[in-house]
């Protein structure tokens, strides 16, 4: 295990850091606990402790919870958009008796820090804070506007990040947004990095629900008809059929750099198409990967069955859950239409579940890579950084679908089998906490700097 350089703990930016960590994971802001304004008001004074003014600091209510905008002010000499910093406040649930330790407190061994939060977002919030907090102090001045863009519902509703992403004039005029929660970088067993992965797209999430109703009647008395065989058929329709293959130059760009890396026959089919995308020998090989076939096409796949209400009748009913994750570029409609012919059965009723969000793929800019590139191998020289497609779920989508580009590029570097994000016992490697210490700040002089 690499130990710490010594003094790294020491820094007044560290100890910052830390104590700003310290106190988000003790606010378990969790959905209907009400915590989130109490954090966003602990942020806004440290903010304005170090001289941000009260005018470039804006918390907005919704229902039990709060967005929150911080404005770090340029001199405008770039005359660029501003840039858009993203995090959420709030956490997912968590319960004393099913943690080994207490979720809402930051606790440690030797080799982790422990703690709601610790990973899934507030490592992200502590960062970016303490990042403007640090250079407010250091006198630095961007040469354009950049904004902190926190919400405070991302693993519930959302509403936060919808109001954030569409009803404030002065974030919808970002030029594109950074995310710090998503993506980051890989270790293997040993602690050497693997890659380091920048999320510029989410595909879209949707379920349907087909149903399929009959009038029943008594099963001594069977029919050819029959609610539950017809779906079946249907659902097996559904298996048999493939979505055309898709690519945009961010997942052209994906394969090339995994297959490279990956080496081997696999790799190879994701050179090949990488090179050609219509290179069927290569896609039928990717479709054949769980991990890759969604990066590939939209895919769909039954995941739940109800059916029939007594033994002993013909089923009045038969409903199945389809769970698709759609290319972007398609949108929910077609896959539903498409769906409603691939079933060949105009009998069977398709509803979308929820509201689907559509969000574009966020093509890569040649200086955002090139800052990511020197903050992230400041850390790991040489370390591939690739882009990737997610399969949904983050704010970045809805400031995606907003217009304003996203890409998800946090200071997290660990082993991915050590990722408890949302389950029990979340932790987050101490090194990886204090080495990620100065990501932020090197992405942001080196985009806003003179
Ligand atoms: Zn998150």
């Amino acid at each position: 295990m690499p130990t710490l350089a010594v003094g790294v703990k020491d820094s007044p930016h560290a100890l910052k850091s830390l104590e700003i960590y310290k106190t988000l994971i003790g606010m378990p802001t969790v959905a209907g606990r009400g915590k989130v304004p109490e954090m966003a008001a602990y942020l806004a004074r440290e903010f304005r402790e170090v001289g941000f003014k009260d005018e470039d600091i804006n918390i907005i209510p919704m229902g039990e919870t709060v967005g929150m905008i911080v404005r770090y002010k340029g001199d405008g000499t770039a005359a660029k958009k501003p840039i858009l910093l993203l995090g959420h406040m709030d956490v997912v649930e968590a319960l004393d008796k099913d943690w080994d330790r207490p979720p809402f407190e930051l606790t440690q061994d030797d080799k982790y820090f422990y703690g709601r939060g610790t990973i899934d977002n507030k490592l992200g919030i502590t960062m970016l804070s303490s990042t403007f907090i640090r250079l407010k102090k250091e006198g630095f001045m961007p040469n354009r506007d950049m904004f902190l863009a926190f919400t405070g519902d991302e693993e519930t509703g959302m509403l936060t990040t919808k109001m954030l992403a569409n009803e404030r004039p002065e974030l919808a005029n970002a030029e594109y947004a950074l995310n710090s929660d998503a993506g980051g970088g890989d270790l293997d067993a040993n602690g050497k990095a693997i890659a380091y992965l920048v999320q510029a797209a989410e595909k879209t999430y949707v379920s349907f629900e087909l149903t399929l109703r009959n009038k029943g009647g008594h099963s001594s008395r069977p029919r050819p008809d029959n609610a539950i065989y017809e779906l079946s058929t249907a659902l097996l329709n559904i298996r048999d059929y493939h979505f055309p293959v898709m690519w945009s130059d961010m997942t052209r760009e994906f394969f090339k750099v995994s297959g490279t890396q990956l080496g081997g026959e696999l790799g190879e089919a994701m050179t090949a198409f990488a090179a050609d995308p219509t290179n069927k020998k290569a896609s039928d090989r990717l479709e054949t990967e769980s991990s890759y076939v969604g990066t590939t096409r939209t895919t769909c796949v039954t995941t739940m069955l109800k059916a029939g209400h007594a033994e002993n009748a013909l089923p009045q009913s038969a409903t199945a859950t389809v769970n698709c994750r759609i290319f972007p570029g398609i949108s929910v409609d077609d896959v539903k239409q498409t769906l409603a012919k691939v079933v060949k059965n105009a009998a069977i009723e398709i509803v979308t579940l929820d509201s689907p969000v559509e969000s574009p793929i966020s093509e890569l800019r040649d200086d955002v890579m090139a800052a990511v590139k020197k903050a992230v191998h400041a850390r790991y020289p040489k370390v591939e950084i690739i882009a990737y497609m997610e399969s949904g779920g983050t704010d970045g989508m809805h400031f995606r679908k907003a217009g304003i580009p996203t890409w998800a590029l946090p200071s997290v570097f660990m082993n991915p089998d050590e990722m408890f994000a949302h389950g029990l016992n979340e932790r987050l490697p101490i090194k990886t906490f204090y080495d990620g210490l100065d990501h932020w700040s090197i992405i942001l002089k080196d985009l806003t700097g003179k």
